[in-house]
């Protein structure tokens, strides 16, 4: 009799994927191979970028971004509050400092004018992060980057397929940066990349991902050549042949795969309207498109004197996988130790936590599906004192 249980998101996979990575298993290369290029092809296609550069999930990505951009110790990078941890992360790893930014009330994304407040003449770059696939305000931040000399960075790992006055994310700032992790807008299993139109970061970034060498296996194979230089301290963060079929094949899907989240988030949005102004989704501006990665809402639960913790437990129960992006990353005590932050930094941030609410949608959901999210909603907010 139980409804089974809906996750906030989740991958959609079918048959033809399953073909692609059985022929990528029979092929000649499991790894450095011709399917790596080809994903990197059709990835910088699809984005309007010159260059993409596979890895082996977004985290190394943004590392690889960082190491690029000469992110040393003493460097300060700007990030939002409101991101994912290794937004800040990829920074530490280099010996950088992230500087935590707020975020706008309406879109949850990097607030410019914030922003600006922050550079120093140790500031090297901006990150920016396109909360819940609604791409941030390149424009404005191009231009802080231009007048300061700061490199820009895009954190597009929720957005693919999403896009800024008609123009693609993938290609709306210096490196843009993807996760194909199973909840995000396409998935490799695990799996990363970076869009750029700089053909040197894109070759220094495929050196790194490979020990930091001038030439890759295949490279050498092919030249017949064994000799091969170490310029960089790189890592091992190569993407399999194996992930980049799956990953060819999920890209010709998402098109498709977008347009079904637009329609159910815009079925939520009908649903959810008899809650305003106690329960908002989070608004996407005329001038860009999201990927629709998560639903967000935004609930007063404080002002509705609920106990958003009790609502939450209660989604559960239910079996709807209600989720919470994100506690601001100055707020983990990790970043509290270390940076010396805390709460009152970034007040917009910290205000749109107590309040946030992610409903689940991913492309194997249905309208019905929609429909039972909402009544479970309506439902606990009622029985928990919310008076309509
Ligand atoms: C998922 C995600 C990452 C990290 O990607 P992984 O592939 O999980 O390493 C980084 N930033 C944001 C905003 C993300 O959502």
């Amino acid at each position: 009799m139980d409804a089974p249980f809906l996750p906030y998101g989740r991958q959609f996979l079918d048959e033809k994927d399953v073909q692609r990575v059985v022929e990528a298993l029979r092929s000649e290369y499991l790894t450095t191979g011709p399917l790596v290029t080809a994903f990197e092809k059709d990835m910088a296609k699809a984005c309007s970028a010159s260059f993409g550069v596979a890895v082996c999930n977004g985290t190394a990505a943004l590392h690889c971004a960082m190491y690029a951009l000469e992110i040393h110790p003493g460097d300060e990078v700007i990030v939002p509050a409101m991101t994912f941890a290794a937004t800040a992360n990829a920074i530490l790893y280099q010996g950088g400092t992230p500087v935590f930014a707020d975020v706008l009330p309406t879109t949850l994304c990097l607030d410019p004018q914030h922003a600006q407040s922050l550079i120093t003449s140790r500031t090297k770059a901006i990150i920016a992060m396109d909360y819940a696939g609604q791409p941030a305000d390149y424009d404005e931040l191009q231009a802080l980057c231009s007048r300061y000399g700061l490199h820009l960075v895009a954190d597009a790992c929720h957005s693919l397929s999403g896009s800024y006055k008609g123009r693609p994310v993938g290609s709306l700032a210096e490196l843009n940066v993807f996760s194909f992790h199973p909840v995000k807008p396409m998935t490799t299993g695990e799996g990363g990349m970076i869009l750029t139109d700089s053909q040197e970061l894109a070759a220094r970034m495929r050196r790194l991902r490979n020990h930091g060498m001038d030439a890759d296996f295949r490279q050498r194979e092919e030249a017949s050549a064994w000799e091969y230089d170490i310029t960089d301290l790189g890592w091992n963060y190569r993407l399999t042949d194996i992930q980049c079929a799956l990953g060819l094949s999920q890209l010709e899907k998402l098109p498709a795969a977008t347009a079904w989240r637009r329609e159910l988030a815009q079925e939520y949005a009908t649903r959810l309207r008899p809650l305003a102004p106690h329960a908002v989704p989070l608004s996407v501006l005329p001038d860009r498109r999201s990927s629709w990665h998560l639903f967000v809402l935004r609930v007063d639960f404080q002002g509705l004197g609920l106990s958003k913790a009790a609502v939450f437990r209660q989604l559960r129960n239910e079996g709807i996988g209600v989720n919470v992006h994100y506690k601001p990353v100055h707020l983990h005590s990790f970043y509290r130790q270390r940076l010396g932050v805390g709460p009152g930094l970034c007040p917009v941030a910290e205000a749109a936590y107590e309040q946030l609410l992610t409903l689940p949608l991913h492309p194997a959901m249905s309208h019905s599906d929609i429909a039972r999210v909402v009544n479970a909603l309506t439902n606990t907010l009622a029985a928990y004192g919310m008076k309509p």
